[in-house]
């Protein structure tokens, strides 16, 4: 059993590491420009072991509740956990105690919070701003994310934040609006974000987009990090 899913997981990671290499090549990019990302959520800490076994080094998830116990019960392995589900204010002392980077940071009392919880732990915290390509201006994207011109105030307050700096962006491709099925254009617009925001914070040069579906438009647009569940880990059964 456990022969069989490591098997499997070592084929579905060696063709997700083929498209990647495909992507960067297309796209005259070198493979060590862009960095992978499995998503674990849903799937059991049995698997993570596995992938840390295979050589991933990166791992994330979107839900405090499955990611607390998992990421304890991998304490042991030379991972880096990401964050990137939408974040409530009262999970953020859970998520310090795990998390060394935040995708989702949305808006400024998530900043507030955050920060308190990272000096109270004693963390530093690395943090992306997600951007809703999909919301209006003041408003926030049905997945969670900021609009895009809400970004410049959202770096600077985590700049001035204890324990926590800007890294980066992240987005997911709209699956609504003008965006709508043209995943490459909105990866090209936050490409567009991100070189405004670096102009601003030099070390915030993170580009955390494309999943399973759409790695290849965010390679062939800058990404430097893909976040893939699915093409690794299978289909979730149901919402995750
Ligand atoms: C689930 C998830 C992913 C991975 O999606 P797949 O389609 O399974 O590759 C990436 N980013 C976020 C924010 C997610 O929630």
């Amino acid at each position: 059993m456990t022969t069989d899913r490591r098997t499997q997981l070592a084929d579905n990671l060696a063709r997700v590491e083929e498209r990647i290499s495909a992507a960067c090549a297309a796209a005259g990019r070198g493979r060590e420009e862009v960095t992978l990302i499995v998503v674990t959520k849903t799937y059991p800490a049995s698997d993570v072991r596995l992938l840390a076994d295979l050589g991933v080094r990166h791992v994330a998830e979107n839900r405090d509740q499955d990611a607390a116990p998992k990421a304890a019960e991998c304490s042991d392995l030379p991972l880096t956990w990401h964050f990137v589900g939408q974040l409530q204010t009262n999970k953020v002392r859970s998520v310090v105690n795990y998390a060394d980077l935040v995708h989702s940071i949305d808006r400024e009392r998530l900043v507030t919070s955050l920060s308190a919880a990272a000096v109270r732990a004693g963390r530093k915290l690395d943090c992306l701003i997600q951007v809703a390509l999909d919301a209006e201006s003041g408003e926030r994207g049905a997945r969670g994310g900021i609009a895009p011109d809400g970004v410049p105030a959202l770096a600077d307050a985590l700049a001035a934040a204890e324990g926590l700096r800007p890294v980066g962006l992240m987005t997911v491709a709209p699956l609504t609006g003008p965006y709508e099925g043209r995943a490459r254009g909105a990866f090209d617009r936050l490409m567009e974000i991100a070189t405004d925001l670096r102009a601003v914070h030099p070390a915030a040069n993170m580009v955390s987009a494309g999943m399973s579906a759409d790695l290849e438009e965010a390679v062939a647009a800058g990404a430097t990090h893909v976040r893939v569940g699915s093409a690794v880990l299978g289909v979730r059964p149901g919402l995750g």
